[in-house]
């Protein structure tokens, strides 16, 4: 398949990521509880017993390119919960990834995630809180989205890349930079 270049894979994953969440939000989330008006806002984000979210190379780029617009003192504050989270939750460490758990470091207390609009992860954009099991978007949908990205990109990247916890992705670009 024709190789991409990253500026070419944002763009498409931009494509993804909207079309995802548009249908996320017609077929599903009106049968979620609704986030604004929760009164644990955030605790979903910051359990750092339930928080596994993993991205791809490309989602951490998206990631740090919306983070890069953010104010210089909320980004440094960013930054430095990102390499706590990598230490507290021995996030790099060897053993498989999927079984560690962290408060994700892209809430921010006020403001809430954010790469809301920018750049949030698939598994985010599905997740939400239902009273009823049947009224959850089908694990199916979720994993072909996933499937989608991780073939957006193997056309742009080497092979080897393999998703990692958002901290431990975020911090692989950073250091690049
Ligand atoms: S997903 Fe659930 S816990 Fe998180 S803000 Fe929305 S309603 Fe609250
Ligand atoms: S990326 Fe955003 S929505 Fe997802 S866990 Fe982090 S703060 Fe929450």
């Amino acid at each position: 398949m024709k190789r991409l270049t990253e500026k070419q894979g944002l763009e498409r994953l931009e494509k993804l990521r909207s079309d995802f969440r548009a249908k996320i939000a017609r077929d599903f989330e009106h049968r979620a509880k609704s986030c604004e008006t929760c009164e644990t806002k955030g605790a979903c984000c910051l359990d750092e017993h339930f928080v596994n979210v993993h991205v791809s190379r490309l989602e951490a780029v998206a990631i740090k390119n919306a983070l890069d617009d953010l104010p210089k003192d909320l980004k440094t504050r960013v930054f430095e919960r990102i390499e706590s989270s990598i230490l507290k939750y021995r996030l790099d460490e060897d053993g498989d990834s999927f079984a560690k758990t962290y408060a994700c470091p892209l809430f921010e207390k006020d403001i809430g995630c954010l790469v809301h609009q920018t750049a949030k992860p698939a598994p985010c954009i599905n997740h939400a809180c239902y009273e009823r099991r049947a009224d959850l978007p089908p694990d199916e949908l979720l994993s072909d989205n996933e499937n989608k990205i991780d073939r957006l990109n193997s056309r742009i990247y080497d092979a080897g890349e393999v998703q990692l916890p958002i901290p431990v992705a975020l911090k692989k670009i950073i250091s690049k930079c």
